[in-house]
């Protein structure tokens, strides 16, 4: 790795009395690089923040930023800043009052702090608004100032809980866009917690999966997407159809698996390839999935299906196609040719991929 890492974490663990929230969690962030984690509720994502932030006391392991141990310095004295879900926005000060609070905690004297916060509002897109009240501003406008209340404390870690979970739609999507071009703007260090896995892929560098506790892998968007570690990965990162069945054949990493549903599949093992008789799950992309009319030559995977719906969304349609005999329903990316754009309930199509488009992983322990 060229760049220094900004904050590093070597076997952080967090333990409730009996619980462990957070287990022996290791990752390196860039100087500069966006980092999210990725997660489902109840997972540890809050705790492991809080301990960055130094709200929380780690049970064991440690925890450094620019190379030095973070563990007895208390919140106040990190060089880090924390964006809250719902921002915890002062709506009796107005505007500048809000950015240049910390500043004025730190005892920084008036007239500078009347540079910086002009200067930071500047940044964020919101030059001279120092006067208005917080109730005058748009949700996407809060958003700003919650930001430039943090940087103007120039931290070297920007820590952000959740700052998109109480926008609409519309809104969420359009920050996702902001919050990436901020933070190329300030060249910050970002840890953004969420358990959405689209605000993940757009904006992150780096994104680590995090499950019960643990990270159970950390890559690009690309590389989970794309070559998931577990099955837990593949069914939480983007949409995914997922059978579960037995290990019916092996050859080299393909293996074929019947589902429990009485259908077989080939598949990609990844690791290790699991044994005949095992249990295991498969894993396949709806946009993997190709449609035909008639059936196709020599592909394994290849089934005669039921239109069961079609979800029209524009160009992420999709169709749900149920199995005559089994009753499992594939979900399928309805292809933008056209060529499809007449299907109906209970038309009969092709669904076909190559094994290598599909993943397989042993079970995971119930
Ligand atoms: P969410 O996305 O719902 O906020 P999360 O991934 O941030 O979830 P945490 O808030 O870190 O999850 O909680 C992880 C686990 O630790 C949960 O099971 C939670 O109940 C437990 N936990 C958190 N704080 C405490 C506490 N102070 N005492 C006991 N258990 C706690």
């Amino acid at each position: 790795m060229t760049t220094p890492a900004d904050l590093v974490c070597k076997d952080l663990t967090k333990d409730f009395d009996k619980f462990r929230a957070v287990d022996r969690v290791s990752f390196e962030v860039p100087q500069g690089s966006f980092f999210s984690i990725l997660g489902p509720s109840g997972c540890g994502k809050t705790t492991l923040l809080r301990m960055i932030a130094g709200f929380q006391f780690p049970t064991s392991g440690d925890l450094l930023i620019k190379g030095k141990s973070m563990i007895d310095v208390g919140p106040s004295k990190r060089p880090v800043s924390m964006v809250f879900q719902h921002l915890a926005l002062f709506p009796m000060m107005n505007i500048g009052k809000n950015v240049g609070f910390g500043l004025r905690q730190r005892g920084v004297p008036a007239a500078e702090i009347k540079t910086r916060v002009g200067r930071v509002l500047e940044r964020v897109g919101l030059p001279g608004i120092e006067d208005r009240q917080v109730d005058q501003l748009s949700g996407g406008q809060k958003q700003r100032v919650a930001i430039a209340r943090c940087m103007v404390l120039e931290p070297d870690v920007l820590l952000l809980d959740e700052p998109l979970g109480a926008l609409d739609l519309k809104l969420r999507e359009h920050m996702k866009i902001e919050l990436k071009s901020l933070q190329a703007e300030f060249n910050t260090t970002f840890v953004y917690i969420t358990h959405d896995q689209s605000e993940a892929l757009v904006m992150s560098d780096n994104i680590a999966v995090m499950n019960k506790g643990r990270f159970d892998q950390i890559g690009t968007a690309k590389e989970l997407y794309y070559e998931p570690a577990n099955a837990f990965v593949a069914g939480f990162v983007g949409d995914a159809n997922k059978f579960s069945g037995k290990i019916t054949a092996r050859d080299g990493q393909t293996v074929s698996l019947v589902t429990d549903g009485g259908v077989t599949l080939h598949a990609q093992a990844v690791q290790a390839v699991p044994e005949i008789g095992a249990r295991a799950q498969i894993f396949v992309r709806p946009e993997a999935i190709a449609l035909s009319k008639t059936a196709p030559a020599n592909s394994p995977n290849a089934s005669a299906r039921v239109v069961d719906s079609v979800l029209f969304n524009g160009a992420n349609s999709m169709v749900l196609l149920r199995d005559p005999q089994s009753g499992e329903l594939l979900q399928v990316t309805l292809p933008q040719t056209g060529a499809f754009l007449g299907l109906a309930k209970g038309d009969t199509v092709y669904a076909s991929w190559e094994p290598a488009q599909a993943r397989c992983f042993a079970a995971e322990a119930a």
